[in-house]
């Protein structure tokens, strides 16, 4: 049984360690604060074997070659990641797995808010990182992409089993909501979940991890098919929807 620490780092990041009990294999997922990362890690007695990334940009990946210059953990993820200085060791993207101990991560592609983001599935563990893709009623920015890939990659997300657990690597939750009830304000679930996510916003919680099932409730981009009136485009195609609501999302206050 896989452990996981969460912790927040920088402004609105979390940062994650993947502890597998029996081989003492430990993964950090992104590299997003070197010696915020590493003190957890040593403050559970764990050795950080391996770092895995799920995009280039710098609070991902800007303490890979401190991390794998302390403790010498092998670096998994995409190419694009050489663009801040310390390439994988292992470049992967959709279909490859990645071993962590005895458990295994499956490797979806879900490009679009960089062209080649990956997110990390432990399917036997219904557990997925997801990093900048999809977040808690959110979405990544569209910013190397397209709005067709950007909903692919969406879609590959929502098609895991429904009760998959998500950890996104931002805590961009209650900004999410605002946009979310504005444009789908008559969703019982999603009322719900803005009290719920303001309750623990107050009390100083996280509101990630979340499952699957409630981003497909309540995720205004994961429910674009559906908010077409909302945006006074009835007849768009969803990915045309998805768009819009993207778009939206860029200039909402
Ligand atoms: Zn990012
Ligand atoms: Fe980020």
């Amino acid at each position: 049984m896989l452990q996981i620490h969460q912790f927040p780092c920088l402004d609105d990041n979390y940062g994650f360690l993947v502890h597998d009990p029996e081989t003492r294999a430990t993964a950090t997922i992104d590299t997003p604060d070197a010696a915020k990362i590493m003190a957890e890690a040593e403050a559970r007695g764990w050795r950080i074997t391996d770092i895995w990334n799920t995009h280039w940009h710098p609070d991902h990946a800007g303490g890979n070659a401190a991390i794998k210059a302390a403790t010498g953990a092998a670096v998994t993820g995409p190419g694009e990641v050489a663009r801040i200085g310390q390439a994988p060791d292992r470049v992967v993207d959709q279909g490859d797995t990645v071993k962590l101990g005895g458990a295994t991560a499956r490797v979806l592609n879900v490009g679009g808010h960089t062209l080649g983001h990956i997110a990390y599935v432990f399917d036997a563990e219904k557990t997925a990182f997801v990093g900048d893709a999809l977040f808690a009623m959110g979405c990544g920015r569209i910013f190397e992409g397209t709005p067709e890939q950007m909903w692919a990659s969406l879609n590959r997300i929502a098609a895991l089993p429904r009760d998959t657990t998500l950890y996104c690597a931002h805590e961009y939750t209650q900004a999410n909501a605002k946009f979310a009830i504005y444009y789908d304000p008559i969703n019982p679930d999603l009322q719900a979940r803005v009290a719920e996510v303001a309750k623990l916003r107050a009390a100083g919680k996280p509101t990630v991890p979340m499952t699957l099932d409630i981003e497909l409730k309540t995720n205004p981009f994961l429910r674009a098919p559906l908010l077409k009136r909302s945006i006074m485009k009835p007849d768009a195609t969803d990915v045309e929807a998805f768009a819009e609501l993207r778009e939206r999302k860029n200039n909402f206050k």
